[in-house]
């Protein structure tokens, strides 16, 4: 209700609220979630993919056989078990002790998303830049922007960031008298769009961020759901200074849990955990210890493989489904891994002025403009083939397809 009449509280508000504004997301699951329409809209692992009585059995032990522990206040940082295994996880995508990863490092988190939180309190003040591709991620969006920062997008294409961009932004900041503090960067299956910055990209773009003295804020919650191969090492695998690693049990395991981590250079990892402990005082000792348990007991890499099978023959689904029925015109990324397909309309097609009429045709989808700090992507919107089995979104598929042709003929 900010900023409306009916607000009585508009004029006590911090400043920070006056930018605050409901996400096209949040606003679209009400209606999404009716079991009429195929929700595209989402970005819901397929929670039902794992042994949930076997899950079970083991978060019921958690409370009767280690309750003084797990049901206790823990410490800021996060448990030193937990901060281990994240360390073991880490090395699998070849961010290891060769490059300065340790438990010593890792700050627990309460998922990706507190994560995100405290580097910007951590770094910025109200009127500074952040550099993030251009689209990003809806909920770092909401974060700079309580943070007061203004975002500058970087465009895209389909081997990600483009580094001349980069550099042409990093010049037309400077040349406003400002300095960007970070770049924001998802550069392995990128929310919204899918896309994987190339190996030689993350060399380049690594490169330009330490000549311009730009810290890098590297988000990676999908890095573990490749489809075709491995994905290229993360950006803190390759430089260790100035690079800030964030990442989540949210899409490996279970986002109800609400545990995510920071690798963090050791000079910082003190501000963060006083900055959470402010927060929050500490992270869930329950959830820590389930996601503990879950990776020292039970078979995690099978169940990563598990995801990726299933997410693999959903992305197939929605490949294909398009391929077959989406209007001339039309494009879309096609990604190696994670959970969302970025389609580009036909011109003059409008994503957020069609979702009503999706809406009563039963389909959902994000449009693009959620994930743009300044308005623009009206012409792109996200869908997500995580959630719905491959007959559901073949079948949002055609319901969109044929929205967008009455669309297209009025
Ligand atoms: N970063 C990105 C890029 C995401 O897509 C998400 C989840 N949608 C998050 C962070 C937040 O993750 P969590 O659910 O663990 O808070």
């Amino acid at each position: 209700m900010t900023g409306t009449t009916l607000d009585d509280y508009t004029d006590r508000y911090a400043r920070r609220v006056r930018g605050m504004t409901a996400s096209e997301i949040r606003a679209l699951f009400a209606v999404a979630s009716r079991p009429e329409v195929v929700s595209l809209a989402g970005g819901a692992p397929y929670i039902s993919a794992l042994p949930l009585d076997a899950v079970g059995e083991m978060l019921g032990r958690l409370a009767s056989e280690n309750g003084a522990t797990t049901l206790q206040y823990g410490i800021g940082q996060g448990m030193l078990d937990l901060r281990e295994q994240i360390c073991e996880v880490m090395a699998l995508s070849g961010i290891d002790g060769g490059c300065g990863a340790s438990p010593e490092d890792v700050v627990v988190t309460v998922g990706g998303q507190q994560a995100l939180d405290l580097v910007a309190r951590l770094f910025l003040d109200p009127g500074d830049v952040v550099l993030a591709e251009g689209p990003t991620y809806v909920g770092a969006l909401g974060v700079f922007q309580t943070a007061q920062a203004q975002v500058v997008h970087v465009p895209m294409d389909s081997d990600g960031l483009i580094p001349e961009a980069l550099e042409l932004a990093i010049a037309e900041v400077a040349r406003t008298g400002r300095r960007a503090k970070f770049l924001y960067t998802i550069p392995t299956f990128q929310n919204p769009t899918g896309v994987t910055l190339t190996e030689e990209r993350r060399e380049r773009v690594l490169d330009i961020c330490e000549r311009a003295g730009l810290l890098v804020v590297e988000d990676d919650p999908y890095g573990q759901l490749s489809f075709d191969g491995e994905a290229p090492a993360p950006l803190r695998a390759r430089r260790r200074d100035g690079v800030f690693y964030l990442s989540t049990f949210s899409k490996t395991f279970a986002p109800g849990l609400r545990v995510g981590w920071i690798l963090a250079p050791h000079a910082v990892r003190d501000k963060l955990v006083i900055a959470s402990e402010a927060q929050i005082l500490c992270p869930s000792a329950f959830a820590q210890s389930a996601v503990t348990s879950y990776l020292t007991t039970m078979p995690w890499r099978e169940q990563l493989k598990t995801y990726r099978e299933v997410y693999r023959e959903r992305r197939d689904a929605i490949l294909d489904a398009m391929g077959d029925l989406m209007p001339t015109g039309t494009t879309w990324t096609e990604p190696g891994g994670g959970l969302f397909v970025w389609a580009s309309l036909p011109d003059g097609l409008d994503s957020k002025a069609m979702m009503p009429r999706a809406i009563a045709a039963r389909v959902a989808y994000v449009p693009g403009t959620g994930f743009y700090a300044d308005g623009t992507g009206t012409g792109h919107m996200r869908l997500n083939f995580s959630f719905p089995p491959p007959e559901r979104i073949r079948e949002g598929i055609r319901r969109l397809a044929s929205v967008m042709e009455q669309e297209m003929a009025m």
